[in-house]
Protein backbone atom coordinates (compact mmCIF):
# COMPACT_ATOMS: atom_id res chain seq x y z
CA UNK A 1 0.00 0.00 0.00
CA UNK A 2 2.30 2.94 -1.32
CA UNK A 3 1.43 6.24 -1.04
CA UNK A 4 4.02 7.46 -3.95
CA UNK A 5 1.28 9.96 -5.13
CA UNK A 6 0.72 11.72 -2.73
CA UNK A 7 4.47 11.70 -1.54
CA UNK A 8 5.39 13.43 -5.17
CA UNK A 9 3.52 16.34 -3.69
CA UNK A 10 3.68 16.34 -0.03
CA UNK A 11 6.11 14.16 1.53
CA UNK A 12 4.75 15.83 4.76
CA UNK A 13 1.35 13.80 4.27
CA UNK A 14 2.79 10.53 2.77
CA UNK A 15 5.13 10.21 6.03
CA UNK A 16 2.17 10.78 8.54
CA UNK A 17 0.27 8.25 5.92
CA UNK A 18 2.62 5.54 6.05
CA UNK A 19 2.88 6.17 9.70
CA UNK A 20 -0.61 5.52 10.58
CA UNK A 21 -0.33 2.18 8.05
CA UNK A 22 2.60 0.96 10.27
CA UNK A 23 0.71 1.93 13.39
CA UNK A 24 -2.06 -0.20 12.33
CA UNK A 25 0.05 -2.77 11.77
CA UNK A 26 2.22 -3.16 14.59
CA UNK A 27 -0.66 -2.57 17.35
CA UNK A 28 -3.41 -3.96 18.24
CA UNK A 29 -6.65 -1.50 17.72
CA UNK A 30 -9.28 -2.97 20.57
CA UNK A 31 -11.30 0.75 19.89
CA UNK A 32 -14.52 -0.96 19.80
CA UNK A 33 -16.18 1.05 16.74
CA UNK A 34 -12.85 0.71 14.93
CA UNK A 35 -12.24 -1.93 12.10
CA UNK A 36 -9.89 -2.40 9.32
CA UNK A 37 -11.61 -2.05 5.61
CA UNK A 38 -10.32 -3.84 2.68
CA UNK A 39 -8.07 -2.80 0.17
CA UNK A 40 -10.82 -2.83 -1.91
CA UNK A 41 -12.75 -0.50 0.04
CA UNK A 42 -9.70 1.50 0.20
CA UNK A 43 -10.01 1.86 -3.31
CA UNK A 44 -13.39 2.77 -3.71
CA UNK A 45 -13.44 5.53 -0.99
CA UNK A 46 -9.84 6.82 -2.87
CA UNK A 47 -11.50 7.12 -6.78
CA UNK A 48 -12.33 9.61 -8.72
CA UNK A 49 -15.53 9.76 -7.48
CA UNK A 50 -14.33 12.39 -4.93
CA UNK A 51 -15.00 14.72 -7.84
CA UNK A 52 -18.03 14.32 -8.66
CA UNK A 53 -21.33 16.22 -7.23
CA UNK A 54 -24.44 14.17 -7.00
CA UNK A 55 -27.33 16.13 -5.84
CA UNK A 56 -30.52 14.65 -5.29
CA UNK A 57 -30.94 10.35 -5.72
CA UNK A 58 -30.42 8.18 -8.10
CA UNK A 59 -32.12 9.03 -11.40
CA UNK A 60 -33.15 12.50 -10.21
CA UNK A 61 -30.21 14.44 -9.38
CA UNK A 62 -29.77 18.62 -9.76
CA UNK A 63 -26.45 18.12 -11.66
CA UNK A 64 -25.48 16.46 -15.14
CA UNK A 65 -22.92 13.51 -15.62
CA UNK A 66 -24.37 11.22 -13.35
CA UNK A 67 -24.80 7.28 -14.53
CA UNK A 68 -21.89 6.06 -12.40
CA UNK A 69 -23.14 8.13 -9.89
CA UNK A 70 -26.52 6.76 -9.84
CA UNK A 71 -24.78 3.18 -10.57
CA UNK A 72 -22.87 3.10 -7.85
CA UNK A 73 -25.41 4.54 -5.23
CA UNK A 74 -28.14 2.22 -6.43
CA UNK A 75 -25.88 -0.88 -5.81
CA UNK A 76 -24.85 0.62 -2.35
CA UNK A 77 -29.09 0.92 -1.85
CA UNK A 78 -30.12 -2.42 -3.23
CA UNK A 79 -27.09 -4.11 -1.49
CA UNK A 80 -28.22 -2.45 2.23
CA UNK A 81 -31.72 -2.97 1.70
CA UNK A 82 -30.82 -7.18 1.26
CA UNK A 83 -28.39 -7.41 4.20
CA UNK A 84 -30.84 -5.89 6.67
CA UNK A 85 -34.48 -6.74 4.93
CA UNK A 86 -34.71 -2.79 4.91
CA UNK A 87 -37.71 -1.25 2.91
CA UNK A 88 -36.32 2.01 2.39
CA UNK A 89 -32.18 2.99 2.40
CA UNK A 90 -30.22 6.13 1.93
CA UNK A 91 -26.44 5.72 2.15
CA UNK A 92 -26.02 9.34 1.70
CA UNK A 93 -25.50 10.28 5.59
CA UNK A 94 -21.87 11.31 6.16
CA UNK A 95 -21.88 9.35 9.52
CA UNK A 96 -23.95 8.28 11.87
CA UNK A 97 -24.80 11.36 13.87
CA UNK A 98 -25.66 12.78 10.82
CA UNK A 99 -28.14 9.62 9.90
CA UNK A 100 -30.04 10.18 13.85
CA UNK A 101 -29.68 13.99 12.66
CA UNK A 102 -31.52 13.42 9.59
CA UNK A 103 -34.43 11.13 11.37
CA UNK A 104 -34.42 13.98 14.00
CA UNK A 105 -35.17 16.27 11.65
CA UNK A 106 -37.61 14.21 9.57
CA UNK A 107 -39.47 13.70 12.03
CA UNK A 108 -39.56 16.02 15.14
CA UNK A 109 -39.99 19.87 15.82
CA UNK A 110 -37.54 21.86 17.90
CA UNK A 111 -39.20 21.22 21.63
CA UNK A 112 -40.65 17.89 20.70
CA UNK A 113 -39.13 15.20 23.16
CA UNK A 114 -36.36 12.84 23.00
CA UNK A 115 -35.89 9.57 25.56
CA UNK A 116 -32.48 8.14 25.27
CA UNK A 117 -29.87 6.40 26.90
CA UNK A 118 -27.50 8.44 29.15
CA UNK A 119 -24.14 8.87 27.63
CA UNK A 120 -22.26 7.83 31.18
CA UNK A 121 -24.76 4.19 31.08
CA UNK A 122 -23.31 3.53 26.92
CA UNK A 123 -25.48 6.12 25.23
CA UNK A 124 -24.19 8.17 22.66
CA UNK A 125 -23.61 12.04 21.94
CA UNK A 126 -26.16 12.50 19.30
CA UNK A 127 -28.76 11.03 21.77
CA UNK A 128 -29.27 14.27 22.81
CA UNK A 129 -26.23 15.32 24.75
CA UNK A 130 -26.29 19.29 25.76
CA UNK A 131 -22.94 19.47 23.42
CA UNK A 132 -24.48 18.74 20.27
CA UNK A 133 -26.87 20.52 18.96
CA UNK A 134 -29.77 17.67 19.27
CA UNK A 135 -29.68 18.69 23.01
CA UNK A 136 -30.19 21.64 22.34
CA UNK A 137 -32.86 21.84 20.20
CA UNK A 138 -35.19 19.55 21.49
CA UNK A 139 -36.31 18.60 25.06
CA UNK A 140 -34.40 15.58 26.27
CA UNK A 141 -34.90 13.15 28.76
CA UNK A 142 -31.93 10.12 29.70
CA UNK A 143 -33.12 6.54 30.53
CA UNK A 144 -30.61 4.02 32.85
CA UNK A 145 -29.06 1.05 32.89
CA UNK A 146 -29.93 -0.95 35.97
CA UNK A 147 -27.15 -0.87 38.17
CA UNK A 148 -27.24 -3.72 39.85
CA UNK A 149 -26.94 -6.40 36.55
CA UNK A 150 -25.94 -3.76 34.14
CA UNK A 151 -28.81 -4.21 31.42
CA UNK A 152 -30.95 -2.07 29.89
CA UNK A 153 -33.76 -1.44 32.71
CA UNK A 154 -36.43 -2.12 30.53
CA UNK A 155 -38.89 -1.53 33.17
CA UNK A 156 -37.59 1.75 34.43
CA UNK A 157 -37.67 2.72 30.47
CA UNK A 158 -41.38 1.98 30.68
CA UNK A 159 -42.34 4.18 33.91
CA UNK A 160 -40.16 6.94 32.49
CA UNK A 161 -41.65 7.18 29.25
CA UNK A 162 -45.45 7.16 30.79
CA UNK A 163 -44.27 10.47 32.82
CA UNK A 164 -42.29 12.27 30.26
CA UNK A 165 -44.08 11.23 27.11
CA UNK A 166 -41.64 11.64 24.35
CA UNK A 167 -42.12 11.77 20.58
CA UNK A 168 -39.38 9.46 19.92
CA UNK A 169 -37.54 6.57 21.73
CA UNK A 170 -34.25 6.03 20.75
CA UNK A 171 -32.45 2.91 21.53
CA UNK A 172 -28.96 0.95 20.67
CA UNK A 173 -25.74 2.18 22.04
CA UNK A 174 -22.02 3.31 22.14
CA UNK A 175 -20.70 1.00 25.05
CA UNK A 176 -23.23 -1.69 25.71
CA UNK A 177 -22.28 -5.42 25.48
CA UNK A 178 -25.70 -6.93 25.58
CA UNK A 179 -28.09 -8.20 23.18
CA UNK A 180 -30.99 -5.24 23.19
CA UNK A 181 -35.03 -5.94 23.29
CA UNK A 182 -36.03 -4.19 20.44
CA UNK A 183 -39.41 -5.67 20.48
CA UNK A 184 -40.01 -4.52 24.17
CA UNK A 185 -38.50 -0.79 23.71
CA UNK A 186 -41.25 -0.73 20.74
CA UNK A 187 -43.99 -1.69 22.75
CA UNK A 188 -42.87 1.23 24.78
CA UNK A 189 -42.99 3.54 22.40
CA UNK A 190 -46.10 2.77 21.26
CA UNK A 191 -47.55 2.66 24.51
CA UNK A 192 -46.85 6.71 24.71
CA UNK A 193 -47.26 6.75 20.75
CA UNK A 194 -43.86 7.77 19.98
CA UNK A 195 -41.97 6.85 17.40
CA UNK A 196 -38.62 4.36 18.31
CA UNK A 197 -35.67 5.22 16.28
CA UNK A 198 -32.84 2.32 16.79
CA UNK A 199 -29.18 3.15 16.33
CA UNK A 200 -27.29 0.23 15.43
CA UNK A 201 -24.02 1.68 14.65
CA UNK A 202 -21.75 -0.33 16.88
CA UNK A 203 -23.67 -3.80 15.95
CA UNK A 204 -24.11 -2.76 12.01
CA UNK A 205 -22.18 -5.99 10.96
CA UNK A 206 -23.64 -8.23 13.66
CA UNK A 207 -26.91 -7.72 12.55
CA UNK A 208 -26.42 -7.56 8.52
CA UNK A 209 -24.65 -11.36 9.72
CA UNK A 210 -27.22 -12.06 12.12
CA UNK A 211 -25.26 -12.73 14.76
CA UNK A 212 -27.10 -10.00 16.85
CA UNK A 213 -30.88 -9.66 16.91
CA UNK A 214 -32.36 -6.74 14.33
CA UNK A 215 -34.58 -4.00 14.91
CA UNK A 216 -35.22 -3.78 11.22
CA UNK A 217 -39.01 -4.36 11.01
CA UNK A 218 -39.46 -3.35 14.56
CA UNK A 219 -38.39 0.19 15.07
CA UNK A 220 -39.72 3.07 13.09
CA UNK A 221 -36.12 3.92 12.19
CA UNK A 222 -32.96 1.97 11.83
CA UNK A 223 -29.42 4.28 11.63
CA UNK A 224 -26.15 2.74 11.71
CA UNK A 225 -22.55 3.89 10.91
CA UNK A 226 -20.96 2.11 8.10
CA UNK A 227 -16.94 1.79 9.38
CA UNK A 228 -17.54 -0.07 12.77
CA UNK A 229 -18.73 -3.84 12.69
CA UNK A 230 -19.56 -3.24 8.84
CA UNK A 231 -16.53 -2.64 7.27
CA UNK A 232 -17.75 -0.67 4.71
CA UNK A 233 -15.44 2.48 5.33
CA UNK A 234 -16.60 5.83 6.52
CA UNK A 235 -20.32 6.75 6.57
CA UNK A 236 -23.70 6.13 8.04
CA UNK A 237 -27.09 4.87 6.49
CA UNK A 238 -30.88 5.18 7.58
CA UNK A 239 -33.16 2.21 6.93
CA UNK A 240 -37.27 2.74 7.49
CA UNK A 241 -40.23 1.85 6.01
CA UNK A 242 -41.36 3.33 2.90
CA UNK A 243 -44.07 5.11 4.35
CA UNK A 244 -41.25 7.53 6.06
CA UNK A 245 -38.92 7.18 3.04
CA UNK A 246 -39.69 10.87 1.67
CA UNK A 247 -39.48 12.46 4.88
CA UNK A 248 -36.11 10.83 5.54
CA UNK A 249 -34.75 11.49 2.19
CA UNK A 250 -35.48 15.03 2.33
CA UNK A 251 -33.92 15.37 5.83
CA UNK A 252 -30.93 13.86 5.12
CA UNK A 253 -30.54 16.32 1.10
CA UNK A 254 -31.28 18.74 1.22
CA UNK A 255 -32.34 19.28 4.68
CA UNK A 256 -28.93 18.12 6.61
CA UNK A 257 -26.36 18.16 3.48
CA UNK A 258 -25.36 19.00 0.39
CA UNK A 259 -23.61 16.99 -2.12
CA UNK A 260 -23.22 13.57 -1.00
CA UNK A 261 -19.35 11.61 -0.30
CA UNK A 262 -19.79 9.50 -3.49
CA UNK A 263 -16.25 8.07 -2.89
CA UNK A 264 -17.74 7.08 0.27
CA UNK A 265 -20.97 5.62 -1.05
CA UNK A 266 -18.46 3.52 -3.40
CA UNK A 267 -17.16 2.39 -0.13
CA UNK A 268 -20.44 1.52 1.22
CA UNK A 269 -21.27 -0.29 -1.88
CA UNK A 270 -17.75 -2.47 -2.34
CA UNK A 271 -18.40 -3.08 2.03
CA UNK A 272 -21.59 -4.44 1.56
CA UNK A 273 -21.31 -7.03 -1.03
CA UNK A 274 -18.39 -8.42 1.13
CA UNK A 275 -20.70 -8.46 3.88
CA UNK A 276 -23.37 -10.72 1.66
CA UNK A 277 -20.60 -12.93 1.28
CA UNK A 278 -20.93 -15.87 3.47
CA UNK A 279 -17.49 -15.29 4.94
CA UNK A 280 -18.78 -12.25 6.37
CA UNK A 281 -21.35 -14.23 8.61
CA UNK A 282 -17.78 -16.64 9.80
CA UNK A 283 -16.35 -12.94 10.17
CA UNK A 284 -19.18 -12.05 12.66
CA UNK A 285 -19.58 -14.85 14.65
CA UNK A 286 -15.99 -14.76 15.43
CA UNK A 287 -15.31 -11.41 16.63
CA UNK A 288 -18.29 -12.53 18.97
CA UNK A 289 -16.42 -15.37 20.34
CA UNK A 290 -13.45 -13.73 20.46
CA UNK A 291 -15.02 -10.76 22.74
CA UNK A 292 -16.35 -13.50 25.17
CA UNK A 293 -12.81 -15.10 25.10
CA UNK A 294 -11.75 -11.92 26.22
CA UNK A 295 -14.10 -10.99 28.64
CA UNK A 296 -13.63 -14.48 30.15
CA UNK A 297 -9.91 -13.50 30.40
CA UNK A 298 -10.31 -10.41 32.09
CA UNK A 299 -12.87 -11.73 34.39
CA UNK A 300 -10.47 -14.96 34.83
CA UNK A 301 -7.46 -12.38 35.53
CA UNK A 302 -9.66 -10.50 38.81
CA UNK A 303 -11.39 -7.54 36.42
CA UNK A 304 -15.10 -6.30 36.77
CA UNK A 305 -17.28 -6.56 33.56
CA UNK A 306 -20.25 -4.53 33.13
CA UNK A 307 -22.91 -6.76 32.98
CA UNK A 308 -21.00 -9.82 33.73
CA UNK A 309 -19.59 -10.38 30.15
CA UNK A 310 -20.47 -10.03 26.50
CA UNK A 311 -23.12 -10.99 23.83
CA UNK A 312 -21.62 -8.61 20.85
CA UNK A 313 -18.42 -7.53 20.06
CA UNK A 314 -17.36 -5.51 22.91
CA UNK A 315 -16.41 -5.63 26.50
CA UNK A 316 -16.42 -3.14 29.47
CA UNK A 317 -14.66 -3.16 32.04
CA UNK A 318 -15.10 -1.07 35.65
CA UNK A 319 -11.80 -0.39 37.46
CA UNK A 320 -13.05 0.76 40.22
CA UNK A 321 -13.24 -2.60 42.50
CA UNK A 322 -10.27 -4.26 41.13
CA UNK A 323 -7.50 -1.27 40.67
CA UNK A 324 -9.07 1.79 42.53
CA UNK A 325 -5.69 3.75 41.83
CA UNK A 326 -6.17 3.10 38.13
CA UNK A 327 -8.41 5.57 35.91
CA UNK A 328 -9.80 4.46 32.68
CA UNK A 329 -7.05 7.24 31.42
CA UNK A 330 -4.27 5.76 33.15
CA UNK A 331 -4.95 2.00 32.00
CA UNK A 332 -5.78 3.71 28.66
CA UNK A 333 -2.33 5.91 28.43
CA UNK A 334 -0.34 2.71 29.50
CA UNK A 335 -1.98 0.27 27.08
CA UNK A 336 -0.97 2.29 24.37
CA UNK A 337 2.59 2.60 25.62
CA UNK A 338 2.56 -1.59 25.25
CA UNK A 339 0.93 -1.43 22.24
CA UNK A 340 -2.87 -2.17 22.75
CA UNK A 341 -5.06 0.98 22.18
CA UNK A 342 -8.50 0.76 23.65
CA UNK A 343 -9.64 3.75 25.22
CA UNK A 344 -11.16 4.64 28.76
CA UNK A 345 -14.76 4.54 29.22
CA UNK A 346 -17.63 5.87 31.49
CA UNK A 347 -19.29 3.23 33.40
CA UNK A 348 -23.11 2.91 34.92
CA UNK A 349 -22.65 4.82 38.13
CA UNK A 350 -19.50 6.82 37.04
CA UNK A 351 -17.85 8.44 39.62
CA UNK A 352 -14.98 10.72 37.90
CA UNK A 353 -15.92 12.20 35.02
CA UNK A 354 -15.97 11.94 30.99
CA UNK A 355 -12.21 12.81 30.50
CA UNK A 356 -11.10 10.23 33.25
CA UNK A 357 -13.20 7.56 33.78
CA UNK A 358 -13.66 4.28 35.81
CA UNK A 359 -13.42 1.96 33.09
CA UNK A 360 -12.21 0.65 29.87
CA UNK A 361 -13.88 -0.17 26.59
CA UNK A 362 -12.47 -3.21 24.49
CA UNK A 363 -13.92 -4.69 21.16
CA UNK A 364 -12.50 -7.25 18.62
CA UNK A 365 -13.70 -6.08 15.54
CA UNK A 366 -10.44 -5.05 13.99
CA UNK A 367 -8.50 -8.00 15.66
CA UNK A 368 -11.05 -10.57 14.07
CA UNK A 369 -10.27 -9.00 10.35
CA UNK A 370 -6.71 -9.42 10.62
CA UNK A 371 -7.23 -12.86 12.34
CA UNK A 372 -7.15 -12.98 15.52
CA UNK A 373 -9.12 -16.18 16.86
CA UNK A 374 -9.93 -17.27 20.85
CA UNK A 375 -6.83 -18.39 21.90
CA UNK A 376 -5.01 -15.10 20.33
CA UNK A 377 -7.59 -12.53 22.33
CA UNK A 378 -7.27 -14.83 25.73
CA UNK A 379 -3.41 -13.87 25.58
CA UNK A 380 -4.42 -10.60 24.35
CA UNK A 381 -6.75 -10.40 27.66
CA UNK A 382 -3.86 -11.84 29.58
CA UNK A 383 -1.75 -8.93 28.04
CA UNK A 384 -4.32 -6.50 29.14
CA UNK A 385 -4.32 -7.44 32.91
CA UNK A 386 -0.52 -7.05 32.86
CA UNK A 387 -0.10 -4.12 31.72
CA UNK A 388 -2.95 -2.55 34.39
CA UNK A 389 -1.70 -4.59 36.89
CA UNK A 390 1.51 -2.64 37.04
CA UNK A 391 0.71 0.53 34.78
CA UNK A 392 4.26 2.52 35.64
CA UNK A 393 5.99 -0.37 35.07
CA UNK A 394 8.30 0.25 32.48
CA UNK A 395 9.69 -3.04 31.93
CA UNK A 396 6.74 -5.01 31.71
CA UNK A 397 5.21 -2.30 28.90
CA UNK A 398 7.92 -2.85 26.85
CA UNK A 399 7.45 -7.02 27.20
CA UNK A 400 4.10 -6.81 26.73
CA UNK A 401 5.11 -4.47 23.14
CA UNK A 402 6.89 -7.96 22.05
CA UNK A 403 4.14 -9.90 22.93
CA UNK A 404 1.97 -7.43 20.56
CA UNK A 405 4.19 -7.14 17.70
CA UNK A 406 4.46 -10.91 17.30
CA UNK A 407 0.92 -11.11 17.50
CA UNK A 408 0.73 -8.72 14.88
CA UNK A 409 3.18 -10.43 12.88
CA UNK A 410 1.35 -13.72 13.07
CA UNK A 411 -1.55 -11.76 11.68
CA UNK A 412 -0.35 -9.43 8.75
CA UNK A 413 -2.75 -6.44 7.71
CA UNK A 414 -2.59 -4.77 4.25
CA UNK A 415 0.44 -7.20 3.60
CA UNK A 416 -0.03 -7.93 -0.28
CA UNK A 417 0.15 -4.13 -1.43
C1 LIG B 1 -20.53 5.57 16.68
C2 LIG B 1 -21.94 5.86 16.99
C3 LIG B 1 -22.69 6.75 16.21
C4 LIG B 1 -22.18 7.52 15.05
O1 LIG B 1 -20.93 7.94 15.06
P1 LIG B 1 -20.28 8.69 13.81
O2 LIG B 1 -18.90 8.88 14.31
O3 LIG B 1 -21.01 9.96 13.64
O4 LIG B 1 -20.42 7.78 12.62
C5 LIG B 1 -24.03 6.89 16.47
N1 LIG B 1 -24.61 6.21 17.45
C6 LIG B 1 -23.95 5.35 18.23
C7 LIG B 1 -24.68 4.60 19.27
C8 LIG B 1 -22.57 5.16 18.03
O5 LIG B 1 -21.91 4.33 18.82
Amino acid sequence: MDHDHVRDVDPAVADALEGELERQRSTLQMIASENHVSRAVVDAQGSVLTNKYAEGYPGSRYYGGCEYADEVEQLAIDRAAELFGAEHVNVQPHSGTQANQAVYFAMLEPGDRILSLDLTHGGHLSHGHPANFVGQLYEVEQYEVDAETGYIDYDGLEEQAAEFDPDIVVSGYSAYPRDIDWERIQDVADDVDALHLADIAHITGLVAAGVHSSPVGIADFVTGSTHKTIRAGRGGIVMCDEEYADDVDAAVFPGGQGGPLMHNVAGKAVGFEEALQPEFEEYAEQTVANAKALGETLADEGFSLVSGGTDNHLVLVDLRESHPDTSGGDAEVALEEAGIVLNGNTVPGETRSAFDPSGIRAGTPALTTRGFDEDDCRKVGELIARVIDAPDDEAVKAEVREEVEALCAANPLYEDD
